[in-house]
């Protein structure tokens, strides 16, 4: 189960938080904002029974986290977020949604021509502890059938929607299920400063860091993280670089669940 000389190395149980704030989300959502918060702090404590093993690793030594963008693309905050990026020279990952993606189609080429990573999300946003080894099949199926064909590339990613996993889950995933160290909360926090904040105290070398692309205080903050950070000396990659799985190695952590540092 080695990725990769001196790499990441995972073995990760279960999942700690969750993904995705509804209320400024902007359409083609369902799902009441309420229930949602409810849902996921509900599960974040639950899930705080069983803790992670993890360890990381890198010869280089180099600073580097992945940051992530989670539940879009989103027509304007995904833009804003991208030109940031640009201007620091930043690479990142966007764990897209099927269902937005034809919608969206000129921002997931701009995403992925920008250079940054694209991971599959699912297609609805269900959680996958629900719908069994058929319907996560499909999710992720048909989200990646659908990037590919705007692409002409296949994510080799997943992120379970609110990090949801289980055995059934893990079984059914074909490629490694990328979850997070640092939740920036910004779900939830709805403030740029405050955004900032929590990041800036809880990230560190390898961290993987949750965001989300569609929430309007985000990008005023990832502007700021990513100055405050440069200063400090940090690199940012994308999740496959960070994790050393390019090159073939996406096979060995097929199913796994990957937190990073
Ligand atoms: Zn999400």
């Amino acid at each position: 189960m080695n990725i990769k000389r001196g790499t990441i190395y995972l073995l990760v149980l279960i999942v700690t938080i969750m993904t995705c704030g509804w209320s400024d989300m902007d359409d083609h959502f369902q799902i009441p904002a309420e229930d949602s918060l409810k849902f996921r702090e509900l599960y974040r404590i639950e899930n705080q029974k069983v803790k992670p093993v993890i360890s990381y690793e890198d010869e280089s030594k180099r600073k580097q986290v992945a940051l992530t963008f989670d539940d879009g693309p989103h027509p304007k905050n995904t833009q804003l977020i991208l030109d940031i990026l640009k201007k620091h020279q930043a690479n990142a990952t966007f764990f897209v949604l099927g269902n937005r993606v034809n919608l969206y189609p000129d921002t997931l080429k701009k995403i992925y021509e920008e250079g940054h990573e694209i991971g599959n999300h699912s297609w609805t946003h269900t959680n996958f502890t629900s719908i069994g080894l058929d319907g996560i099949r499909q999710e992720v199926t048909h989200t990646n059938t659908a990037i590919q064909e705007i692409l002409g590339y296949k994510p080799q990613l997943v992120r379970p929607p609110y990090g949801a996993v289980d055995e059934t889950v893990q079984g059914a995933a074909k490629l490694p299920l990328i979850l997070w160290s640092v939740d920036s909360l910004d779900w939830k926090l709805r403030s740029s400063s405050a955004i900032v904040q929590e990041v800036l105290s809880n990230v560190s070398n390898g961290s993987i860091v949750l965001m989300h692309d569609i929430h309007s205080a985000t990008p005023e903050a990832v502007d700021a993280i990513i100055s405050n950070m440069k200063k400090k000396g940090y690199h940012f990659v994308t999740v496959s670089q960070l994790l050393k799985l390019e090159d073939g190695q996406i096979g060995a952590v097929s199913g796994q669940l990957i937190y990073s540092k």
